[in-house]
């Protein structure tokens, strides 16, 4: 029997340069090898307009849930390391990306550290992260928040489609 803490943690994929839909797919596949954790499962792939900066490509998004036994601060550093090897370049805010990683939740975890904030601070704003999140968990809550399908409701004007399987590229 193994004593170690799993935690449930979900997962924010977006990308919007070099043909975005590879990128997330890789991003699955590298999520599935994390040490210590388990891929349990993706949702679909969701095409998003930008937010904040508009001159910029529609994203590809996606959610991921992962158990891990990595700390926090380890898998955070992880992913900012994969990130870095889809060639990400960390220009401006709301800047155009190759992979944006973001930990929206570990189970009911809600810390304000110099470099991790859980729950992500603006996940329950943004329809590119609630939609894929109802979708591989319908009843989820956000620590300290609530239900998720409130604040879906309340985004309603962002413009979201899912990506049709046949086509993704
Ligand atoms: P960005 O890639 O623009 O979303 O910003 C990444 C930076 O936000 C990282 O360097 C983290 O230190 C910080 N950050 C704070 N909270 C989170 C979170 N929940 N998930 C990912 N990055 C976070």
């Amino acid at each position: 029997m193994s004593l170690t803490p799993y935690c449930h943690t979900f997962i924010a994929l977006g990308s919007n340069l070099e043909n975005p839909t590879q990128h997330i797919l890789q991003a699955f596949d590298e999520l599935s090898k994390l040490p210590a954790s388990r891929l349990l499962t993706y949702s679909s792939l969701y095409r998003s307009a930008p937010v904040g900066r508009l001159d910029q490509p529609d994203f590809i998004n996606a959610v991921a849930l992962i158990e891990t036994a990595l700390s926090p601060q380890v898998l955070l550093n992880t992913l900012l390391t994969i990130e870095q090897q889809h060639g990400r370049i960390r220009e401006s805010l709301n800047a155009p990306r190759t992979l944006d990683l973001d930990i929206l939740m570990i189970d009911d975890l809600q810390c304000k550290d110099d470099n991790l904030t859980l729950p992500h601070p603006r996940m329950h704003q943004r329809a590119f992260v609630l939609q894929p999140l109802i979708e591989i968990s319908p009843d989820c809550h956000i620590p300290g928040k609530g239900a998720i399908a409130q604040f879906l409701a309340a985004c309603s004007e962002q413009r979201l489609e899912q990506v049709k399987e046949n086509d993704i590229k």
